[in-house]
């Protein structure tokens, strides 16, 4: 049996890369052992990395894909994303987003809502499989957001995000600064339960359906084409009648609160 000699490679990642790595291998320069070349994506995930959470990837000072193979000897620096600098000439490893549409795990409910509250196009289902996100992402151009890093490994899913943060407003405010929302949050735009844009609706036509204050307080109403459900401003009168539903939502750094009433 042929004996391969062990090769190594030094990788070095940067900036919240390093949230994957056991302590003692963040922000320092890593030497990787390996007998055979891989490709550069699979070492990098090798070390606990998803590929989706990478940037950018220098080979000696040049920029590489995912499908570098790693050599002996070879000097690796693995990126994030860079918010303050545009790097988009030397970036190879995917195109750029124009917009964000979201895919969510069944594990993120919560967090699709508040997306949903803030105009976002989040699809959720508590039934879909991994599989089943993995191909959904891929076709739509959805970004796939997860706490689960083995689901952001496959090579099928090309846009991807591991949320850090366990409480549910806290990963929307995580999401809206990661992709730099901020400035496209359109709430009361989008069914909370259905994820479609809701249409404006005359009050005449609905105040059969709606609760004495609500009636006399407010005017705007949009009604959900595929669920018929009602929403309402909340934001214009914090009513203490907020009927069947109400949501909130911290964001922008926690700093306003937008609440949306609905009534089936
Ligand atoms: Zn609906």
């Amino acid at each position: 049996m042929r004996a391969f000699r062990r090769q190594h490679a030094s990788f070095r990642y940067y900036g919240e890369l390093n949230d994957f790595l056991p302590p003692f291998r963040r922000f320092v320069s890593i030497s990787h052992g390996f007998e055979l070349p891989a490709s550069v994506k699979d070492m990098i995930e090798s070390m606990g990395v998803p590929h989706t959470e990478v940037d950018l990837i220098l080979h000696d000072g040049t920029p590489v894909d995912f499908a570098h193979l790693v050599q002996n000897g070879d000097r690796i620096s693995v990126f994030p994303t860079f918010r303050a600098l545009d790097v988009s000439p030397v970036l190879q490893l995917r195109p750029r987003l124009q917009d964000h549409h979201f895919i969510l795990d069944s594990h993120l409910g919560r967090l699709a809502t508040y997306l949903r509250l803030l105009g976002f196009d989040a699809l959720y289902r508590n039934d879909f499989e991994d599989a089943e996100l993995a191909r959904a992402s891929h076709c739509e151009q959805r970004v796939l957001l997860t706490r689960d890093r083995g689901l952001l490994k496959r090579n099928e899913v090309i846009y991807g995000y591991f949320i850090r943060a366990t409480e549910a407003r806290r990963q929307a405010v995580e999401v809206l600064r990661r992709f730099g929302l901020s400035s496209s949050i359109a709430p009361f735009c989008r069914c909370l339960r259905c994820n479609v844009l809701l249409n404006p609706v005359a009050k005449e036509s609905v105040i059969e359906r709606l609760q004495p204050k609500t009636r006399r307080y407010y005017d705007e109403f949009r009604i959900c084409p595929a669920c018929n459900r009602l929403f309402w401003d909340g934001c214009k009168r914090r009513s203490k009648n907020r009927s069947q539903y109400a949501a909130g939502a911290a964001f922008c750094g926690g700093v306003k609160v937008v609440r949306r009433n609905l009534v089936s």
